[in-house]
């Protein structure tokens, strides 16, 4: 319920602020002294964990990581503010490992909660990586499924619980969790939790477990609910902050297309895509599932290098195996939403394509994440149209950067807009106008269809969308009729 993608959400950027300075505040200008430095046998790590590390190719640690792991080890409470591709999961999660250290007892001594189910597989994988050679019990807990195994896996003893907030606290109230042990509790992506509602459950667990504890709570963004949250729960906290507020990730290249409308976004797509080599490994993502779905039809058809679809709609074991699918390289193409997407890991991934502009407009900083990875570099690709250019304006204040626009190529076939997507283009510009300055009365009156010829690259062709077999579904956009297709 919790998980699903709500597709009438408004950005807030005014709740928006900067990091409280603190004395122990890392800057950016340590950050980058202590990056030649440091290495991971610095951190004091045991040899398990060191061969672990190595095991996985790390050489050096992130940013992130040189300024959380000597803090967390030497019993801070921390605040993260880091994205996803930063590594934050390694910078908690070995402090974590090296103070649990072995099985024990029954009950968990830590607890990591995070927003979704998607993340605390990835977690409880990292968790299962980094303890490859001790002997630690780590389980990940999340709707979606029947707690039966879930609970017999608690109750065979842990040291680990991965949880979702509702979850936790379902399994808790029927008696079958003892959160007395804990000794630390690490808050993951605490944003994304507050704006998924989890706020209450969080409030209850906070009750529940003791008090004395250390706490890690790690967060993309620096909301003023983050902050408050923090305030509530983190005692003395010393606050890393890898890079400023959404910034996306340096090693991503980014561009944007303006295109007219639905039907010529996957006309691009066709285009870009026939370069096989450069596009081989590539997360595309809607605004809407229908979208979602049109996308993944339109490339399932095309039948290229094969693709997956992760969305609110699809269940638990589709998405886990359409995410290790993509991961594994058995498909090219991984269509997704933004909340299916949240917090799942995929490295090496060569593009990220905004087929539609995110109206979260952090939802665009953590989408690029995707690409570009620690030590990587990627590509972002962005799809606008004449209303989601207005989103466009509103993200690059954000990101603090313009995102720098490429013409249509020639070869892409440009389509006229068909007459319900040029009216829900229209009403929502008016409305864009109307939120700028409420007196505004609207200039969107139901027109008459009359094709308008699109002002895009030159020597585009245009073409009538309707007449190329493309019809309007509910959410207003256009897709390929079925008829006659597969
Ligand atoms: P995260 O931000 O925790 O989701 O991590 C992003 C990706 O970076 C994951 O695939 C990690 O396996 C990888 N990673 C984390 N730390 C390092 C490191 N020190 N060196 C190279 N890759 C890393």
């Amino acid at each position: 319920m919790i998980e699903e993608e709500n597709e009438n959400l408004t950005p807030e950027q005014d709740e928006t602020i900067p990091a409280a300075p603190t004395e122990g505040a890392a800057t950016e200008d340590s950050e980058e002294e202590t990056d030649a430095q440091l290495t991971f046998e610095d951190f004091k790590l045991n040899k398990q964990l060191l061969n672990a590390i190595s095991e996985l190719g790390y050489e050096k640690p992130t940013p992130v990581q040189q300024q959380t792991i000597p803090l967390a080890l030497a019993g801070h409470d921390v605040m993260g503010i880091a994205q996803t591709g930063t590594g934050k999961t390694a910078a908690y999660v070995l402090p974590l490992l090296m103070k649990v250290k072995y099985a024990q007892g029954k009950h968990p001594r830590a607890l990591i909660l995070a927003p979704t189910r998607e993340l605390v597989l990835q977690i409880e994988e990292n968790i299962q990586k980094f303890s490859a050679y001790l002997d630690l019990r780590t389980v990940g807990i999340y709707g979606g499924v029947g707690p039966k195994s879930q609970i017999e896996r608690i109750q065979a003893g842990i040291d680990i619980l991965v949880a979702t907030p509702g979850r936790l606290m379902d399994i808790y109230r029927k008696g079958e969790v003892i959160l007395k042990e804990l000794k630390t509790l690490v808050l993951d992506e605490a944003d994304k939790m507050m704006d998924m509602g989890f706020m209450p459950q969080i409030r209850q667990i906070l009750e529940i477990i003791p008090r004395k504890r250390q706490n890690l709570l790690f967060s993309a963004t620096m909301h003023e609910r983050v902050h408050i949250l923090s305030e509530e729960f983190l005692e003395f906290p010393m606050v890393v902050e890898v890079t400023p507020q959404a910034t996306p990730v340096e090693t991503v290249s980014q561009v944007l297309y303006q295109v007219p409308n639905l039907r010529t976004k996957i006309a691009l797509l066709e285009y870009l895509f026939k370069d096989k080599e450069t596009f081989n490994r590539v997360m595309i993502f809607t605004r809407s599932k229908t979208n979602a779905d049109n996308v993944s039809s339109f490339l399932d058809r095309k039948g290229e290098g094969g693709v997956r679809v992760v969305h609110g709609n699809k269940g638990q074991n589709t998405r886990i195996n359409a995410v290790e699918a993509f991961r594994d390289g058995e498909v090219r193409y991984l269509v997704a939403t933004d909340v299916a997407a949240r917090g799942i890991d995929i490295t090496d991934v060569s593009h990220v394509i905004n087929f539609d502009v995110p109206i979260i407009y952090e939802d665009y900083v953590h989408r690029i994440g995707r690409t570009g990875r620690a030590e990587k570099t990627g590509a972002a690709i962005t799809f606008a149209n004449e209303a989601e250019l207005y989103h466009i304006h509103r993200i690059e204040k954000l990101i603090k950067m313009q995102i720098p626009q490429e013409l249509l190529p020639e070869e892409v076939q440009v389509y006229n807009t068909p007459f319900d997507e040029q009216q829900e283009i229209a009403r929502e510009l008016d409305n864009q106008k109307r939120r700028e300055n409420p007196e505004f009365k609207g200039a969107f009156h139901e027109k008459k269809a009359h094709p308008k010829r699109e002002n895009i690259g030159k020597g585009a062709k245009v073409r009538d969308a309707k007449k190329a077999g493309w019809k309007k579904t509910k959410s207003g956009g256009a897709s390929k009729s079925k008829r006659g297709k597969r």
